[in-house]
């Protein structure tokens, strides 16, 4: 059996950085990645032997735990059908119906393999659709790694962004204008300025890679209204919350708040591949059929619709509609954020933690942060003390501060009382 270190050694000389994706690398929280040999329910087992309780959850697809029975066989007897066939099939039609019967904003949509791919698409989409080029983007949201997309903030009101990464021109990134978070006015003066020029307006409804934060409901309520008003689309980017926060998305949930509310395209990963590469990007008709082979903007992919993808993301997709799943997964989540919250108190910390279906956050903070900054203004260095301590008590969250962590529907109230016993014992070392 080797160790995780000597893994992590090996893995360096041969991948960048031993990962294969940055955040796997630990560098955020320091220390060494645990290596994962395999994965059962809400737990997983490390190069060492250690068993893990899993509130990463590959980063959100595996909404019913890791091996579902049910998934495990549509998966094994899609792999006898064949791997890829690079030609249509009717599992294709069967997870698209499936995807829009949950999602009354789209008519169509298409299936890419992975996020980046649908949000750089749905981008290419919006813009083709509009014969506009700029575009909206809010700090602290990730919508994968599109060269348009790497952007941070500029230094002043509604100015266009600099790369976030090296290899990505100025150029690239010279019609992307980045915005706080929730912040309203700066949402107006960049209509103001741009309105008649911008494409769309790409958001995570409940963004999910700055921790946990929540679009208000204000601030929504704002950017449909601003998006229609000047012909730009309004891009919902849930591929994190999407199906996991509830049935029908983050969107459903303003739906019933703010009255007729719907957003333009849709962009969906993680739970609809339930663990394979499998994403996509969705809307109305009229929109959706300006991509080839009708339309004039292109998009192509030779894994797309795989259809061993597919037959995990159906029945992952099937499965979280039985009668009350969302409301055990939501109650779940609730007690395990409700509970760090309290314990934590009790041992003098100010903690605030937030959920929404089987997706968390928390932060070591007297409140709950609205923007990037403020999330960014929280304790790092409390955080990553506390992830060790859990870490080594058997409880895997989210190696960095600002990523939300996942329930699965494997997870039981014991886990959570487990997961919460480690936890009233790190505070108190903290403390
Ligand atoms: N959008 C959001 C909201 C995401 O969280 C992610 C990945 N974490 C992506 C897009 C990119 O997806 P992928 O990693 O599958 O390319």
């Amino acid at each position: 059996m080797s160790s995780n270190q000597a893994l992590f050694e090996r893995a360096q000389r041969v991948i960048p950085g031993g990962v294969n994706s940055p955040v796997r690398a630990f560098r955020a929280v320091g220390g060494t990645p645990r290596f994962i040999a395999r994965a059962q329910g809400a737990y997983m087992w490390d190069a060492e032997g250690r068993q893990l309780i899993d509130y990463i959850g590959s980063w959100g697809p595996m909404i019913l735990g890791h091996g579902h029975p049910d998934v495990l066989d549509a998966v094994q007897r899609a792999v006898t059908e064949g791997f890829s066939f690079g030609a249509p099939t009717e599992r294709e039609i069967e997870l698209a119906e499936e995807i829009l019967k949950l999602v009354p904003s789209a008519e169509q949509v298409r299936l890419v393999s992975s996020g980046t791919e649908a949000a750089m698409t749905a981008i290419r989409l919006a813009r083709g659709a509009t014969g506009r080029s700029k575009l909206i983007k809010f700090e602290g949201c990730y919508h994968g790694h599109a060269d348009a997309l790497l952007v941070k903030a500029g230094s002043g009101l509604a100015t266009f962004g600099h790369p976030t990464s090296a290899g990505v021109p100025a150029e690239v990134v010279q019609h992307t204008l980045v915005l706080e978070y929730n912040n309203l006015e700066q949402l107006d003066e960049a209509f103001r300025q741009h309105g008649a020029d911008i494409a769309c307006v790409m958001i995570e409804p409940i963004a999910g890679n700055m921790n946990f934060v929540r679009a208000s409901v204000p601030f929504m309520t704002r950017l449909r209204a601003l998006c229609s008003q000047h012909g730009a689309l309004l891009v919902f980017d849930e591929v994190m919350s999407g199906f996991r926060v509830a049935l029908g998305s983050a969107q459903s949930l303003y739906a019933q708040q703010i009255p007729g509310f719907q957003p333009d395209l849709s962009v969906f990963g993680k739970v609809i591949g339930g663990g394979m590469p499998l994403a996509a990007f969705a809307g109305p008709k009229a929109i959706m059929e300006k991509l080839a082979p009708l339309g004039a903007v292109y998009q192509a992919g030779t894994l797309s619709g795989n259809p061993v993808a597919t037959a995990c993301g159906l029945a992952t997709l099937r499965l979280i509609q039985q009668p009350g799943f969302f409301d055990t997964l939501g109650a779940r989540t609730r007690r395990l954020t409700e509970g760090l919250q309290a314990a934590a108190t009790a041992a003098g910390i100010d903690l605030r933690g937030d959920c929404q279906g089987g997706m968390f956050g928390f932060f070591f903070a007297d409140h709950l942060p609205q923007n990037y900054p403020a999330v960014m203004a929280t304790d790092k260095e409390r955080f990553n003390r506390f992830f060790h301590l859990m870490l080594d008590g058997g409880v895997y969250l989210a190696p960095a501060m600002y990523e939300a962590g996942f329930v699965s529907a494997a997870h039981t109230d014991a886990d959570i009382d487990q997961t919460l016993a480690v936890a009233t014992r790190a505070f108190q070392t903290l403390g």
